[in-house]
């Protein structure tokens, strides 16, 4: 299953963060091919459609899908020299498919920070450059084995040396290797070489409890924003402290509790949308009597592979799929009214699964 590792240094807020995520607590015997470990919490995503096709379909039951976070601890100056845990900790990033790095935005005389001060673009940059050390290893040991080639004009080694010495300035630079504009021919090679700096990312800026409501007029928040802001990536604002009380609540007790806040939604929940999308994660639906339920696929899945999510056999003897997007099923208020309207369609082994498609396939056993 795909995964995002949380990182952070010391005293960011990572630990309460991913106390939350496991507290939020996805009841796990519905999900039977996540991983069971103290390190990987399970989250279930939430998605307004979903109870929107409950309303519809008046199922027994309504399962969300489900998704994994892993705690990647130990991070400290000098991992790439194999400092403290550090070479645990980058073996542990490469196994993750995108990162969501915790930053300390809120001030608190009473909690250490690591470096001495709050400073959220520093610390950014302290793990950035572990990450971007140890790239810068790999892609030295493998210029030693394909700079030969590419002089004897071998022509997949020069195209790779290339795209290794770009990657190699912009790390001399302390530029990670998603900051590197390649073309699509390079980016496929670049993709290649799994590189830690190439996972996509998104920064988690952890404010105090009283700023929650508007961080913005936080300094370091708006600080991270910029620095995100040019290298594409995202950032989600978070209270931990308040995340991990969020987090033993459910349902109207939850939402009572966010509307105290004045909260529309939690961080946790923005936090888990944005790690989705940033895995290229995509979510179709199933919506049965017995169960309506929403299912995880990769961006360009085709439909038995789809299928195959569910259940093996059902990609095995995949026959066709009978699918309505979601807002045709709804406009149409009802199965049988979308299938009047001509919304129902039946499509093959070749269809690419559309975000939102509620989906019933038919199969061979
Ligand atoms: P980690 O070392 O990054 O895992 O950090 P922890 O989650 O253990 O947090 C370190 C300390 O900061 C703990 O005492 C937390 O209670 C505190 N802390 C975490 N998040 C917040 C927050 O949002 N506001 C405040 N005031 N303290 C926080």
């Amino acid at each position: 299953a795909l995964t995002t590792g949380i990182v952070g240094l010391p005293n960011v807020g990572k630990s309460t963060l991913f106390n939350a995520i496991t507290q939020a607590g996805a009841e796990s015997a519905n999900y039977p091919f996540c991983t069971i470990d103290p390190n990987v919490g399970i989250v279930e995503v939430p998605d307004h459609r979903l109870q929107k096709l409950t309303e519809l379909v008046d199922p027994h039951k309504t399962v969300p899908t489900a998704f994994e976070f892993t705690d990647i601890a130990g991070i400290v100056e000098g991992a790439s020299k194999g400092e403290g845990l550090g070479n645990k900790f980058l073996s542990h990033i490469r196994e993750v498919d995108a990162i969501s790095h915790v930053v300390r935005c809120f001030v608190d005389e009473n909690i250490t920070h690591v470096s001495g001060s709050v400073d959220p673009i520093r610390d950014i940059q302290i793990i950035n450059l572990e990450l971007i050390l140890a790239d810068l290893e790999t892609i030295e040991k493998r210029i030693g084995k394909v700079e030969k080639m590419a002089k004897s004009k071998d022509k997949d080694a020069v195209a790779e040396y290339e795209v290794l010495v770009k990657l190699r300035d912009a790390f001399e630079n302390e530029k990670p290797a998603r900051s590197v504009t390649f073309t699509q021919e390079q980016e496929k090679i670049a993709k290649g070489l799994h590189l830690l700096t190439w996972k996509p990312i998104l920064y988690v800026a952890n404010v105090s409890e009283d700023e929650i409501l508007d961080a913005d007029d936080n300094p370091y928040v708006q600080k991270v924003r910029d620095f995100a802001a040019e290298e594409n990536s995202e950032v989600i604002v978070v209270c931990a402290k308040i995340e991990s009380e969020i987090a033993e609540l459910e349902g109207e007790e939850k939402q009572e509790f966010l509307d105290d806040l004045g909260i529309e939604e939690s961080g946790l929940d923005q936090l888990i949308r944005a790690a989705y999308n940033l895995l290229g994660l995509e979510t179709y639906f199933t919506a049965g009597k017995q169960e309506v339920r929403a299912w995880t696929i990769r961006q360009g899945t085709k439909a038995p592979q789809a299928a195959g999510v569910i259940h093996t056999d059902f990609e095995r003897g995949f026959i066709r799929a009978e699918i309505v997007g979601y807002d045709d099923l709804i406009d149409a208020g009802n199965m049988a009214t979308a299938k009047e309207k001509g919304k129902v369609r039946l499509e093959g082994k070749e269809y690419i699964v559309q975000d939102g498609d509620v989906i019933h396939f038919r199969f061979n056993v």
